[in-house]
């Protein structure tokens, strides 16, 4: 299985200047090929010169343009191959999806490239083979770019960059696993991200399984086998960083973006941000960008946590019933979002450690009592965060009776030999909320219909 393992680089600022020339290098090339391409294009549509398809749509035929160019502009010596050799591959591989949209083998229909401007978005180097190009001393990445001209001897030479991974070499990763290697830079900061190849480790059997309810006031509320049932909270920083986002950007689109007027040579006026608007840009980036990070680590941490106590974890195929509901678009998406997230960790941690991932199906969960499964006709209104079955009269907490249905359902599939199960009913015996602080998950007695009622330690007991 492939996996992406994303480094932080530590580069001086010497070598951030050779890489953003690197990056710049192949950003002309993708846009020079193009150049081409448009003009094939328009050839072809005239004359229906096979050997310009050749060109135009094969998987390698603007990459064979490249020995041509670098006779031409010498200056692409100074990339190593494989960068500028994918750069080709991409605008390739933009064309050919192009071209699928239009054969209607895809569903969504692709644009033919556009130029791509370097300074809106930094152009990845690419280094597509097994440390080829590049090498690990300990935390030092050496980076292989191509040939400089040696004023001495009058020679080209082949011209090397070291930078330093911010954190060591995670565990359980063998550097035999790499398959490639991809620089990027988002706002100031570089990364390498290595594409790795891990074996599949098997399966192990299912002991305990937990069904998640995905919702708006959580992450999610999980009843397991165990009986034990748990509010997965959204973190505080979430919130914090959200309320910045919103005044920065308010900030921003309050400057006009249009404020310096630049003429061109060729006598074109092009219309600049502001230094102003371009600073709260660089700001609300970082925002963002720190937004993500902070996201991953929490999300990586409560599926590490779950997978720790249940070897298999099911989360409702969540649908926001947005339908008019006026608590805010963008947060209802982001969570939306959220949680689509958390899907993807929790299916990438269980294939890590061979245990399983899946979902369920969430319609009618919540109207649906778990004990008799009357349904309440209409369903739950959303403000009710516990309400009673009118068939039988159990009182439910409105999430934790979604979970329930959930496991029920779950279970139906799922071969579990020794669930935990007083007889054939499922129970909760004990609820806790799990809260992220930053750094791990903490543990608290659980909330009851949205608030602690016990704040003693350890977890709430249910009699
Ligand atoms: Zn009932």
């Amino acid at each position: 299985m492939q996996s992406a393992l994303k480094m932080r680089l530590e580069v001086d600022e010497h070598t951030a200047a050779v890489l953003d020339g690197q990056s710049r290098i192949a950003n002309w090339l993708y846009n020079r090929l193009l150049e081409e391409a448009n003009a094939l294009r328009q050839r072809f549509r005239e004359t229906q010169d096979p050997e310009v398809a050749q060109v135009l749509y094969t998987e390698r035929g603007l990459r064979n343009r490249i020995p041509a160019l670098k006779q031409e502009y010498p200056f692409l010596r100074t990339v190593y191959s494989s960068v500028l050799k994918n750069a080709a591959l991409r605008l390739s591989r933009a064309i050919r999806e192009y071209q699928k949209g239009r054969h209607g083998k895809r569903t969504k229909r692709a644009h033919w490239p556009k130029f791509r401007s370097w300074k809106r978005k930094w152009f990845s180097l690419q280094y597509d083979e097994p440390w080829k190009g590049y090498r690990l001393e300990g935390r030092t990445l050496n980076l292989s770019l191509g040939m400089a001209l040696n004023e001495v001897t009058g020679k080209r030479q082949p011209v090397h960059v070291s930078t330093r991974l911010a954190e060591p070499w995670p565990d359980g990763f063998e550097p035999g696993m790499v398959r490639q290697l991809r620089i990027v830079k988002e706002g100031q900061l570089f990364y390498a991200v290595f594409t790795v190849e891990r074996p599949v480790p098997a399966r192990r059997s299912v002991r305990q399984v937990i069904a998640i309810d995905p919702n708006h006031k959580n992450l999610g509320y999980g009843v397991g086998t165990d009986g034990v049932a748990t509010e997965i909270q959204n973190p505080w920083f979430l919130k914090i960083l959200d309320r910045r986002i919103d005044e920065v950007k308010s900030l921003r689109d309050r400057c006009k973006r249009k404020s310096v007027r630049v003429i061109r040579e060729d006598g074109s006026e092009v219309w600049l941000p502001s230094r102003r608007w371009r600073m709260l840009n660089e700001r609300l980036d970082e925002l963002w960008r720190v937004r993500r990070e902070q996201t991953k680590g929490y999300l990586r941490t409560v599926a590490n946590r779950l997978y720790q106590e249940y070897d298999a974890v099911f989360v409702g195929d969540y649908m926001p019933h947005g339908g008019g509901i006026s608590t805010g678009m963008r947060r209802a998406m982001n969570n939306q979002s959220l949680i689509g997230r958390f899907k993807k960790t929790l299916a990438w941690v269980a294939v890590r450690s061979g245990k399983v991932y899946g979902e369920w199906d969430e319609a009618g969960s919540t109207r649906t009592c778990h004990v008799c499964e009357y349904a309440v006709p209409g369903g739950i209104a959303p403000e009710l965060r516990e309400w009673t079955c009118p068939a039988c009269g159990a009182r439910h907490l409105r999430d934790e009776n979604a979970a329930m249905n959930g496991l029920a359902q779950v279970l139906k599939t799922v071969e579990v030999p020794c669930s935990g199960r007083l007889g054939d009913k499922l129970v909760v015996r004990t609820r806790r909320a799990w809260r992220f602080d930053g750094l791990g998950v903490q543990e608290m007695p659980g909330a009851v219909g949205g608030r602690v009622r016990d704040h003693a330690a350890g977890r709430q007991e249910i009699k």
